[in-house]
């Protein structure tokens, strides 16, 4: 059988230990990453949700920017990880982290006060059946080029996207009880893991 991905899931705050979970059920090797140095070992990376503030201001602290912006392999934001992940922000603090991978415009809390919080089935262009979206304070987007694959809409806004190897759900995808997301992305990451060792044995041969 196949070598299992190692995926990595940002563990600084916010909802880490149902990323690892659901990654662990989809077939991959979840790892709670808090140090730069850990992402060398990494098929592929989560960004959770939580607190985005709070997230980019501990991204900077650990010195996890600049390695961010160079990371190479796939790497999934959702809900405050979105936010971390775009180009611009709106409803930010005006110093407030944006590491510029997606070419997105994410306004926060972009439901308000009145639908803080709630779930509702989702249709993604890459996925057969609706999957149960749970919101939570969740932000939407709007793409800034033709280079932002839109893969779902709320209100005529972005709320799940890809663009070459980044990816962006505004929900909690790790709350849905839906396991599809994450098995795509563990798929993702193994074909990338495999090329790479596959590599690495034909230099050795
Ligand atoms: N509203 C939060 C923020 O702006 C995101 C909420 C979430 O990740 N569930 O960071």
């Amino acid at each position: 059988m196949a070598a299992k991905p190692v995926i990595g899931v940002l563990a600084l705050q916010g909802a880490f230990a149902e990323h690892e979970d659901y990654l662990r059920r989809a077939g991959a090797l979840a790892v709670e990453v808090r140090r730069p140095d850990q992402l060398e070992e990494l098929d592929g990376l989560i960004l959770p949700g939580g607190e985005s503030t709070t997230i980019g201001k501990l991204l900077r602290r650990f010195g996890f920017e600049e390695p961010l912006r160079r990371f190479d392999r796939p790497i999934w934001g959702t809900c405050a990880g979105m936010i971390l992940l775009s180009r611009e922000i709106r409803g930010g603090l005006p110093d407030q982290l944006a590491l510029d991978r997606i070419d997105l415009r994410v306004t926060r809390n972009a439901f308000g006060r009145q639908a803080d919080s709630f779930t509702a089935p989702l249709e993604l262009s890459n996925l057969a059946e609706p999957i149960p979206a749970v919101f939570i304070r969740a932000p939407l987007a709007e793409p800034l080029s033709d280079r932002v694959e839109v893969l779902a809409e709320v209100d005529g806004q972005v709320a799940a996207a890809r663009q070459a190897n980044v990816w962006v759900s505004s929900f909690h995808p790790e709350l849905s009880g839906d396991l599809r997301l994450h098995k795509s992305f563990v798929a993702t990451c193994r074909s990338r893991s495999q090329g790479h060792k596959f590599q690495a044995g034909g230099q050795q041969a």
